[in-house]
């Protein structure tokens, strides 16, 4: 990994971490990654003295559900694509994320996979730390704003490939669908985070699910069954949904849209009281519109993907009568959770960290302020404003 090798000194920083604020405090960083955690001004002679008076020093976001930013979706898969979209959502604090695929052809697919390949080797800007394998095995009466004719159900010819590149860190299926345990299996083989999403499936299909190693869902009240849901495949008795499945199971972690356009606030506290801090992510689902003016614009491949309006503060589908996932990036959902909820600022940090690193195996390299972790750093005022960015000690904004 390319990195810094000068040291940089923070003094006078309120650091939060996962579980606390520190208050004047100094945070020490060499070789890209964090050296020491303390009090007291001292900083090596050679560090960059950076003084914060009394700013947030957070870990940088880590984004497991993002599609685009600033013009660009990942789906359009040239290395300039990647690039624009990750440096997009670090200037709104993000440090590590997980390109997220959209339904597509094979094709499209494996070139948005070999895009963010490419850019990952060049190791700079943003980490990519892998890729949320999303569309294409969705629902059929689920998809959202995704192009339907780039939906298929799992077919081992079909995702073997994806896997095959070891870039794969997230993998999403529909429970429901003809295929999905296998599916869930080789995701399983790939060490992924295994997630069900874009999907009307019943207590017992995530039942199986989790048997075959399925513990997370995308976008929870989105895309997703409920008890009203299941009643078109099954009239009676009711049906247990995904949303109790996730509610009861202490193992399932869940994420939210904290955008305040799709779920009110009191659904945004239910979720945070229910699940918890370790089991609940703030992710963007952020589109190419990031940072454009209102307009019309494409979700998922520049050419291909299927239309949705931004408003400037959310997605729209062209009739306007569903949402089309979020126009805005993390430091936006951290202001508004820490704004609609009880939880502290540590736990809201933390639900844009800490956990998601956690969920993805990466929590030994980022996710939260400690030695020997990545130097994945923002500087934050007091309104929760972002000021300054480091990705690995390297300043990026
Ligand atoms: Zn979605
Ligand atoms: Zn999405």
């Amino acid at each position: 990994m390319k990195s810094s090798t000068h040291a940089i000194g923070f003094v006078n920083a309120t650091v939060v971490l996962p579980d606390q604020l520190i208050e004047a405090a100094t945070v020490v960083c060499r070789d890209g990654k964090i050296a020491s955690v303390g009090q007291g001004n001292d900083v090596p002679e050679d560090a960059k003295r950076i003084d914060l008076r009394g700013a947030y020093l957070s870990p940088g976001f880590v984004d497991i559900h993002v599609h685009g930013g600033k013009g660009a979706d990942f789906m359009d898969a040239t290395v300039e694509a990647v690039a624009t979209a990750c440096m997009a959502h670090a200037e709104h604090g993000t440090t590590t994320l997980f390109p997220t695929t959209s339904t597509g052809s094979p094709e499209q697919i494996m070139a948005m996979i070999e895009a963010c390949g490419q850019y990952k080797q060049l190791q700079t800007g943003p980490n990519v730390e892998g890729i949320h394998l999303y569309g294409p095995y969705f629902a059929e009466d689920k998809l959202g704003c995704h192009p339907a004719d780039g939906r298929r159900d799992p077919s081992p010819e079909d995702f073997n490939r994806y896997f095959a590149t070891g870039l794969i860190r997230i993998a999403t299926c529909a429970a429901e669908l003809p295929g999905s345990q296998t599916f869930y299996k080789a995701a399983q083989r790939h060490g992924c985070l295994i997630t069900c999403g874009h999907s009307n499936s019943t207590w017992g299909e995530m039942q199986s699910a989790f048997k075959a190693g399925m513990r997370h869902v995308d976008h929870f009240w989105c895309a997703m069954s409920s008890i009203p849901s299941l009643r078109q495949r099954f009239p009676a008795p009711m049906q247990a949904s995904m949303a109790e499945f996730v509610l009861m199971h202490e193992e399932m972690s869940t994420e939210v849209l904290a955008d305040g356009c799709h779920l009110a606030p009191e659904l945004l506290e239910f979720a945070f009281r229910m699940k918890g801090v370790g089991r609940l992510c703030l992710v963007t689902d952020c589109n190419r519109a990031l940072d454009l003016p209102p307009g019309k614009y494409r979700f998922g491949n520049q050419a291909s993907g299927s239309w949705f309006k931004s408003d400037g503060k959310v997605g729209w589908t062209p009739d306007g009568k569903s949402l089309a996932s979020s126009v805005v990036g993390m430091d936006h959902m951290v202001r508004q959770m820490k704004h609609s909820t009880t939880a502290t600022l540590p736990e809201v940090i933390r639900m844009a960290s800490l956990t998601p690193a956690e969920r993805t195996g990466i929590a030994d390299q980022t996710g939260s302020i400690e030695p020997g972790k990545r130097a994945d750093l923002l500087v934050l005022n007091r309104q929760l404003r972002v000021k300054q960015v480091f990705a690995r000690g390297e300043r990026l904004i």
